[in-house]
């Protein structure tokens, strides 16, 4: 899996289980490797974890980054397990000896280290020589100190992150080590925390980098079940088109009170029913068809609530008007179809003109029906012609 150096940029997670835990840990493995994840990562910090990532190696589906901190040793014993990578904390690893030696041995096999900076555990001696405090240039010494160590043995197989849980100071210290070094970067905001929160954080610190085109491989940190960091990463590279999308892309009104139906609920049905189909499409759900249907003209499929009916359409057009309850199914219906035969086809199956002036029938309609006319619209106008004549 090739990391910086212009190859796509990929989305890590790191698994929860004990290391040692080979088949509960290659389970979670194959979950993240279904939504989304190129990249694992897994700890190495006992004799049972170096043995377990010895058995994983050759079953996992994606390539497996051993996670060092402070014993230099474990960083070997995971070398000779056959992971494909290293992660070292400078801040915790700090003997010179030590890390020369496992660059060594890295770079005898031909093992890519990460060089992991993390604000919270700074090497001590540059905490105090930049204030007693975290700051960017710091972070940016302590990685460049050990690229440093790294380049006595001539090792360069590196990347590289300055990870911190201060979104400000994380997008800072990138920027500054961007400048610094042409190796590929490691995004991600630290410890950003449970759901929702932390995802708004992760995305506010990796998307900012990815926008200046900063970054070469992501992880969402986040205090949930690795699967959202995964699902997070690749939703990401997405939405900024740095990734194929594979899955469906479901755009929906944020509602309001023009809205013929519950839209959230609706929405949230249709991510359910898409949620396991491989379907590369942009499907809309808008709450109503005064403004729906050509909001999201652009979308390949697409449901507007009329009057208790759903009017379907297809790239603006107009295919089909159903009932309330079936819209969800039909939209799932329509959306293998397309995902099949492509858009024209899909369109010469249904007399487009029908369609349309079905839909427009039940337009009319809504318009027609007035109601009661709770703001006595009639006597306004009056009063404003009164005040205006
Ligand atoms: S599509 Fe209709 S219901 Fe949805 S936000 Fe727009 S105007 Fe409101």
């Amino acid at each position: 899996m090739l990391v910086g150096g212009g190859a796509p940029i990929t989305v890590q997670s790191m698994t929860t289980t004990r290391t040692s835990d080979v088949d509960g840990t290659l389970q979670q493995i194959y979950a993240l490797a279904a939504n989304g994840a190129d990249i694992v990562r897994c700890t190495c910090n006992e004799m049972e974890a170096a043995e377990g990532l010895a058995r994983m190696v050759p079953r996992s589906p994606l390539p497996i980054v051993a996670d060092i901190h402070h014993q230099y040793r474990m960083a070997l014993a995971a070398l000779e397990a056959g992971v494909q990578g290293l992660r070292l904390n400078p801040g915790n690893i700090r003997n010179p000896a030590h890390i020369k030696a496992v660059a060594v041995e890295a770079r005898d096999r031909g093992v890519p280290i990460r060089i992991g900076v993390n604000g919270g555990s700074l090497d001590p001696a540059l905490y105090e020589r930049h204030g007693g405090r975290v700051t960017p240039e710091a972070m940016v010494e302590s990685a460049l100190q050990e690229i440093a160590y790294f380049d006595e043995v001539g090792f360069d197989l590196i990347k590289i992150s300055v990870k911190a849980s201060n979104v400000p100071l994380m997008i800072e210290a990138y920027r500054q080590l961007a400048e610094a070094t042409d190796h590929p970067l490691h995004l991600g905001v630290t410890e950003a925390g449970p759901l929702p929160d932390g995802l708004i954080k992760a995305t506010a610190g990796i998307a900012t980098l990815l926008a200046e085109g900063i970054g070469d491989t992501i992880r969402f940190s986040l205090t949930a079940d690795p699967v959202e960091e995964a699902k997070a990463g690749r939703t990401l590279l997405e939405s900024f088109g740095l990734r194929e999308r594979k899955n469906v892309d479901l755009i929906a009104c944020p509602s309001c009170g023009r809205a013929e139906v519950d839209v959230i609920q609706i929405a949230e049905a249709a991510r359910d029913a898409f949620a396991e189909k491989q379907l590369p499409l942009q499907i809309a759900v808008m709450g109503c068809v005064v403004n729906g249907p050509g909001e999201a003209r652009d979308a390949d499929l697409g449901i507007a609530a009329g009057r208790h009916r759903g009017h379907l359409f297809v790239k603006g057009t107009n295919v089909a008007v159903v009932p309330e309850d079936e819209m969800v199914a039909t939209l799932v219906e329509w959306a293998e179809f397309i995902a099949e035969h492509g858009t024209d086809a899909a369109l010469a199956r249904v007399d487009v003109e029908k369609a349309r002036r079905e839909a427009e029938k039940d337009r009319s309609a809504m318009f027609a029906d007035k109601g009661a006319d709770v703001n006595a619209s009639e006597q306004r106008i009056e009063q404003i012609h009164r005040r205006l004549d």
